[in-house]
């Protein structure tokens, strides 16, 4: 069996981009429909030392899906729901399946795929697994790591390698670094071998849940209302989404509600689930204790409200994108951070960053995101090259106070090519040699993603 290879300018140019706005041209292009033909690819290019990169749907936000040299492995022909097993909640997908399309193929059973990234309509699962991809819902289910029961992956010299999580409760088996593979291959951003079929675990969808979207006057009092919810228990929320200022406008903009809370500051989207009647009383109780207005909130209750309440959030990275188009021939680009700090710290890091951001006389950022998880996106528009320079100096500046606070370089976008020269500030010597040791292991020649991570 041999695979034909795309080398047709078209072809080269439709995979030269991901959302980072990044531009590297491959050498060719392949669209492999099964695992045999991703063997096949994987053999041809051991065969003429080729590099390559394998991509998803191509959402990365740090370059990490767009081919340094050699060719691009596209998984989105594999694309099969294999099994879903409702009594296990259990789904065995390929790699090129759309995260939104698992999600409606799970709904009628009753059943959920937690990890939500906001691109979930646009990205697929493999790329979620290779960038442990989270969402709003993290807050309760954790990142995409927590439901890879197991995952097979073509190796650089095209052999399969399979590895299935082994549910024991206890583990003595030396370094924990070596207990389970599944971990090495999730987060690994397609440097270790190409995911081509994964078992994911399904979640029951709640009984209920009730969506609240919570002005605020201002940054500090919607900060400290998403702290103390995490601290109350007799609230549950299972996702706590900030939006500044600007962000709250392009959400009631989105939303056609020019009305709701023109003078607020900021505003929480809160989601609570659980069995029971929502405790809705303490969350108003909650929000009045940090300056909100109960008649400013709105209430997303029911199926159908709540894909409503999912459009306040998703206008947000399209919004931006649209602000940045303009100046993408100029070498300009939307330019997001992903940093994260343990949640209570979060108002202090956001502080600092603004500042950091202010000495460096750069345009206002639009901050909106995870702030249950201390994960904001403070959402830049580089209008030209130089000014990609001057927010890269003053993000970097900002992930140093960061990391002496406990936190971390990237949450969920992953590290890509554009964030690997930061990747060392975090992790030390020794740190990065493991993961050398791990990339020498299965990929000696350093053929497969060449420029991400390392
Ligand atoms: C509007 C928007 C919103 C976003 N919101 C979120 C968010 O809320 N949370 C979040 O975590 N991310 C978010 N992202 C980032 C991105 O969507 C996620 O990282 C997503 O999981 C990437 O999936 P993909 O299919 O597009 O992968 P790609 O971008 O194609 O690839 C990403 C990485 O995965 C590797 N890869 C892809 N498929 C495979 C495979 N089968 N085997 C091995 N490696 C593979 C690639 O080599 C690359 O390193 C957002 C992006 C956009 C544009």
């Amino acid at each position: 069996m041999s695979l034909a290879l795309l080398r047709d300018e078209g072809a080269l140019e439709g995979y030269a981009r991901d959302v980072s706005g990044l531009r590297r041209v491959p050498e060719a292009v392949a669209r492999p429909e099964q695992a045999a033909e991703v063997q096949e690819l994987m053999r041809q290019s051991a065969a003429e030392a080729v590099c390559v990169t394998p991509a998803g749907a191509q959402t990365s936000t740090t370059g990490a899906s767009v081919a340094e040299r050699g060719w691009l492995l596209s998984t989105r022909a594999m694309a099969r729901i294999i099994d879903i097993d409702r009594e296990r909640r259990i789904a065995r997908v390929e790699p090129g399946v759309l995260i939104g399309d698992l999600q409606r193929a799970c709904a009628g059973d009753g059943l959920f795929f937690a990890p939500d990234p906001t691109s979930e309509e646009e990205c697929t699962v493999g790329g979620a697994i290779a960038c442990n991809a989270s969402g709003p819902r993290t807050l309760a289910y954790g990142s995409t790591r927590r439901h890879v029961r197991a995952l097979t992956a073509v190796l650089a010299d095209g052999t399969e390698f399979h590895a299935q999580r082994s549910g024991v409760e206890k583990n003595t088996l030396g370094y924990q670094l070596a207990h389970d593979p599944v971990d090495w291959f999730v987060g690994s951003e397609g440097t270790l071998g190409v995911v081509t079929e994964a078992e994911l675990s399904l979640l029951p969808v709640p009984a209920r849940v009730l969506g609240l979207g919570v002005p605020f006057p201002d940054e500090a009092r919607a900060l400290g209302f998403i702290v103390a919810a995490r601290q109350e228990p007799r609230v549950k929320p299972r996702c706590l989404e900030y939006f500044d200022r600007e962000s709250f406008a392009i959400a009631r903009a989105a939303m056609d509600d020019a009305a709701w809370a023109p003078q607020a500051g900021a505003m929480v989207y809160a989601e609570d689930a659980g069995d029971g009647d929502p405790p809705l009383d303490d969350w108003l109780a909650l929000a009045e204790r940090f300056g909100a207005n109960a008649g400013d909130v709105r209430a997303f209750d029911g199926e159908q409200a709540l894909r409503e309440a999912r459009r306040l959030r998703h206008a947000l990275p399209a919004a931006m994108h649209e602000r940045t188009a303009p100046f993408l021939a100029r070498g300009g680009r939307r330019m997001s951070t992903d940093w994260a700090v343990p949640y209570p710290l979060a108002a202090s890091a956001l502080n600092t960053a603004r500042q950091i951001a202010d000495a460096h006389h750069l345009p206002p950022a639009v901050t909106y995101g995870h702030l249950g998880n201390g994960h904001p996106h403070q959402n830049f528009v580089a209008r030209d090259a130089d000014e990609v320079r001057r927010i890269e100096r003053a993000i970097e500046e900002s992930l140093h106070a960061i990391i002496a606070m406990g936190g971390t370089v990237s949450a969920e976008h992953g590290i890509g090519k554009i964030k690997s020269k930061w990747l060392p500030l975090q992790a030390g010597p020794r740190q990065m040699a493991l993961m050398r040791a791990l990339k020498h292991e299965f990929d000696p020649e350093g053929r497969l993603a060449p420029g991400n991570i390392l």
